[in-house]
């Protein structure tokens, strides 16, 4: 099933339930806006390089456009739709006045030098400037991307239209970044397992986790969980599972990765070394955080996942058969829409910063952040309950339901 398909059979549950007529469906589903452009640049050898860049606006009724850039060999139009589609209601979810984009490029950043990274970024910029600004569209990090990317797409951008740092987010810290930005999803991520967890009577001590994915999102969350007590009994990355059902050394684990020239976890002890693929099915797991691609979760292997309870920190790890067989079986599944949204609100504080020419503390995006994403969890706990719904339909209940009305109040019908 293609990315966007999946996006749309959750988004129409949820519209069935708030009873939206199917012009209007229609409306709030299909994107504003979708550019595709010619990325070449030249490699450090010399050779021409071609790639395929997008960026999809989705919607825009309550906000500048916002969504990261990923820069995958994975990314296409397909892909790039769905994400913008998910980034709509994920701001619309936790209540920050934007609407939502993405964008990508097809390319493999493993395998470019910093250098080549910084000329196709350039070049992305030179093909898209005109469709992003601080008023209309606000790029960010993505799978792929970072710090330096931001930094190099703001100096592209700026030389066409002058100085405006809050025309992209998740920038370094000392050029107009946000202190707490980088560690926001991670961050988001631990704060509501927490919250889930003690809601559904369970002992963090006693509750065991499982990471797939040691990437941004993914460190951050082990790191945050652990120091909550709970045991990363595994984690894992491309070059397999780290098992360890006593709990991983997660400290070690860090600095370890840390030290591996691409942050793999591999070499790392003293743990069990398992296929990639094995940290799905662990007997012991309770608590499973997919924090990598999406679409991992299918209807082939979702009889193997024994959790109770899945936090989706990646965008659309679970697709929508697999994901009925699991609300059958009684998994609680918390929805990527509110579970990564700490990404998305960090990033909104250092737009704001940045148009306030001000800094926050990191206490204070902590406090504001956490105070979000315990607002937000507590609407859609109550709308789950009230309906009788999936928290993942009443995510996109509210989300939806806050977008049909913007788009109402500007006057579309
Ligand atoms: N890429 C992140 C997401 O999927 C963050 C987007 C942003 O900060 O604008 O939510």
């Amino acid at each position: 099933m293609r990315a966007f398909e999946a996006t749309q059979i959750f988004f129409d549950a949820a519209a069935e339930h708030l009873k939206i007529d199917p012009a209007m469906r229609e409306a709030l589903l299909m994107p504003n806006r979708e550019i595709q452009v010619q990325v070449s640049i030249e490699m450090d050898n010399g050779q021409l390089a071609n790639f395929v860049g997008f960026r999809v606006q989705h919607d825009s009724a309550r906000g500048p456009m916002k969504g990261g850039l990923r820069f995958h060999p994975k990314v296409d139009l397909d892909e790039v739709r769905s994400l913008a589609c998910l980034m709509t209601w994920k701001t619309a979810v936790v209540n920050l006045p934007y609407g939502g984009a993405k964008g990508g490029i097809g390319v493999d950043p493993t395998r470019l030098s910093e250098r080549e990274i910084e000329r196709l970024t350039r070049a992305f910029v030179d093909q898209i400037h005109d469709v992003v600004g601080p008023d209309s569209d606000i790029p960010a990090p993505d799978m792929g991307t970072d710090h330096l990317v931001m930094s190099w797409f703001r100096n592209q951008w700026e030389k066409y239209h002058g100085f405006n740092p809050a025309v992209i987010t998740g920038k370094p810290v000392e050029e107009y970044g946000a202190r707490g930005r980088e560690e926001a999803t991670g961050r988001g991520v631990g704060t509501l397992t927490v919250k889930l967890v003690r809601r559904l009577g369970m002992k963090p001590e006693a509750t065991n986790i499982a990471i797939q994915g040691f990437g941004n999102v993914g460190t951050h969350a082990a790191k945050f969980l652990s120091e909550a007590q709970f045991p990363i009994v595994a984690v894992s990355d491309v070059t397999g599972t780290y098992y360890n059902p006593e709990g991983l050394e997660v400290r070690e684990l860090l600095r370890h990765t840390m030290k591996h020239p691409k942050g793999f976890i591999e070499g790392f002890e003293p743990c069990e070394v398992l296929p990639r693929d094995a940290l799905l099915n662990l007997e012991d797991v309770s608590v499973l955080i997919p924090a990598a691609l999406g679409g991992v979760i299918t209807e082939e292997n979702v009889d193997d996942i024994r959790a109770k309870v899945i936090i989706e920190a990646a965008n659309g790890p679970i697709l929508p058969q697999a994901d009925i067989v699991l609300q059958e079986r009684g998994v609680i599944v918390l929805p990527d829409i509110l579970a990564n949204a700490g990404g998305v609100t960090v990033s909104y504080f250092e737009w704001v910063q940045n148009r306030q020419h001000y800094r926050w503390s990191l206490d204070r995006v902590r406090q504001e952040l956490d105070h979000t994403m315990n607002e937000a969890f507590e609407t859609i706990w109550e709308t789950a309950k009230k309906h009788n719904v999936s928290l993942r339909t009443a995510a996109y209940m509210i989300g939806i339901a806050r977008v049909h009305r913007a788009t109402e109040l500007a006057g579309m019908i």
